[in-house]
């Protein structure tokens, strides 16, 4: 079979680009190994983050989308528009939440600053001294491996799959484990922190996360929870780094965050490290003492020197482009990522400008 596009992964950005590809037209052949990725490990918190403009856009653009999809997205996608508190410890923080709020609401984020009195009364379990939050109305929550398979199986023109290996990829062909071809013209790599298996010159590094999940205790928490400090001691940190980041689940269950850690990539749980992030979690919601953790695990985000991803053509090989370097927002992110690289794909009109995604920006100038 001869597409017009292979999609190499078909974690959430594979899936959503090739949902997107589809809609404008092409046909696509998705080849995924079922290796088990970041979609299927992580937290599924759909947040606009603005910690600078070409990450402020990507995921203010994505949020618009996933509220375009979620009327048509099925239960199991468990899209929920639960909003972020962004939780302020004391009045630094306070101060912080001001200039986010005037940051996001510049760009048209719907947001509002809550006192103590109001946060106590939007979420009575979190510890008493915070001295408020700002409150960001659209963010949202979908349980990611749902998402992608929807992505896949509902879009406007049928997508074909094949659960396949892939092992190389020679312009625009790729070679499966079995040794045969599948051509194309032209292939995406959305292989996530396996891309670099193909490009080893792309700059992407693992950063391992530890998530736990408790029984069900519905009505704990209403909003996904998250602490101010999460952006510069997680987000920014070239170091081991743990950060307050709590979501309810439609469940009932709280799905507890988040760790950061570069230069490891054993998947193991490390109990030093879980006992580190969920002291910091007791820190802010103490009645998490009372709950009953029923499961742990760890996942790898794919991380870029400047956490912003690669979205476009390869610089140097004809036919190939790619998705990748997501780190931790590759959920939030995946919508308008598709987005622009469909248009780039096909010479549509770019949504906004595709440069700061560039896989240029690495490029070494003699
Ligand atoms: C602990 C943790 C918490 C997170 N929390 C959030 C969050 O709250 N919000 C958010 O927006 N993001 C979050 N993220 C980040 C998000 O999960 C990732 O950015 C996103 O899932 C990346 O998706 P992907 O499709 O690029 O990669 P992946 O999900 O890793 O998918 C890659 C796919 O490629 C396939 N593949 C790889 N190699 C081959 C091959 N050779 N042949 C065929 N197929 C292949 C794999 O089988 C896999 O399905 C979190 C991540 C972690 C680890």
């Amino acid at each position: 079979m001869n597409a017009d596009v292979i999609v190499i992964g078909a974690g959430i950005i594979g899936s959503a680009c090739a949902h997107e590809l589809a809609r404008a037209g092409l046909d696509v052949l998705v080849l995924d190994a079922r290796l088990g990725g970041a979609t299927n490990a992580g937290m599924g918190h759909l947040v606009v983050m603005d910690d600078n403009p070409a990450e402020l856009t990507l995921s203010h653009e994505s949020l618009k989308l996933w509220h375009d999809w979620a009327p048509r997205m099925n239960a199991d996608c468990a899209f929920t528009s639960c909003g972020t508190l962004w939780l302020a410890s004391n009045d630094a923080e306070m101060a912080a939440a001001e200039e986010k709020k005037v940051r996001l609401q510049a760009h048209g984020v719907s947001c509002e600053l809550l006192n103590a009195a109001a946060l106590a009364a939007a979420e009575p379990m979190l510890h008493s001294s915070l001295a408020g939050a700002l409150k960001v109305n659209g963010d949202s929550v979908v349980y990611a491996p749902s998402a992608a398979r929807w992505l896949l199986t509902q879009a406007p023109r049928a997508i074909a799959f094949e659960q396949a290996e892939v092992t190389a990829i020679d312009g625009a062909r790729v070679r499966l484990a079995d040794g045969s071809w599948r051509s194309a013209g032209a292939v995406l790599l959305a292989a996530g922190m396996q891309a670099t298996r193909f490009c080893p010159e792309l700059p992407l590094r693992p950063k391992k996360g530890h998530l736990a999940i408790t029984d069900r205790y519905p009505g704990t928490v209403h909003h996904q929870l998250v602490e101010l400090g999460y952006i510069s001691s997680a987000h920014h940190s070239d170091g081991t780094s743990v950060a307050f980041n709590v979501q309810p689940r439609p469940t009932g269950q709280l799905l507890i965050g988040s760790s950061r850690q570069f230069d490891t990539i054993d998947p193991a749980v490390e109990p030093a490290m879980l006992g580190r992030m969920l002291r910091r979690a007791l820190d802010y919601l103490p009645a998490l003492a009372d709950l009953n953790t029923i499961r742990t695990w760890t996942g790898f985000r794919s991380a870029t020197p400047d956490s912003i991803p690669i979205i476009g053509r390869h610089p140097q090989r004809d036919g190939l482009w790619l998705a990748v370097g997501h780190e931790g927002l590759g959920v939030t992110t995946a919508p308008a990522t598709a987005r622009l690289l469909a248009a780039q794909m096909t010479g549509a009109a770019l949504p906004f400008d595709a440069e700061p995604y560039s896989a240029h920006r690495f490029q070494k100038t003699p």
